[in-house]
């Protein structure tokens, strides 16, 4: 079965990849979608955040990074894709990824599966991550290493007065 990742990925965490290979492992092929617009605003550009995305799953050839816009059950419907993959962290997550699931399903057909995060990540997030980066907090072990670099130089230029 072919599923789908759906997320900003700004930047890409361990959280993020441990969910990515492990459905790797189950599934035919993964296709991380990133998301172009978040509401957010971003620290990275998609262009980045994929390349980032490209660097960590390079050993795994199942997996294959795209870029979306819109609506995730658009990106499913013309990449056929049958399921979205979710990592669900804590009880917080779970009210609004069952309503997003419920309402892709009930607008789609499209199925979501749910995977329990890994207990080393459940703390984790990529706005986390960035906020503990900017103040000098110690990420590594949180994002892979080649992220940890470009997060250091992203944020050296963006907010010089935190170095
Ligand atoms: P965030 O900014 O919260 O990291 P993203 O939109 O980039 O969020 O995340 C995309 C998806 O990745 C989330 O919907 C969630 O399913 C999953 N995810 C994010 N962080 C983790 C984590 N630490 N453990 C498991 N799954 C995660």
């Amino acid at each position: 079965m072919r599923v789908v990742c759906p997320g900003s990925f700004d930047p890409v965490t361990n959280g993020h990849l441990d969910i990515i290979t492990r459905s790797a492992r189950m599934h035919q092929e993964v296709v991380v979608a990133v998301l172009r617009n978040p509401s957010k605003s971003a620290l990275f550009t998609a262009d980045e955040r994929v390349e980032m995305l490209r660097e960590v799953t390079a050993d795994q050839p199942n997996v294959r990074v795209a870029k979306f816009n819109g609506l995730i059950v658009d990106f499913c419907r013309a990449n056929e894709i049958s399921a979205i993959v979710k990592g669900l962290r804590a009880v917080s997550d779970f009210d609004y990824e069952m309503q997003m699931a419920q309402m892709n399903y009930s607008q789609a057909g499209v199925e979501t599966l749910f995977m329990t995060t890994n207990p080393l990540y459940a703390f984790l997030s990529s706005s986390l991550v960035k906020e503990f980066a900017r103040y000098g907090g110690d990420v590594a072990g949180l994002v892979p290493a080649s992220v940890l670099h470009r997060l250091a130089d992203r944020l050296a230029v963006s907010d010089p007065a935190a170095h």
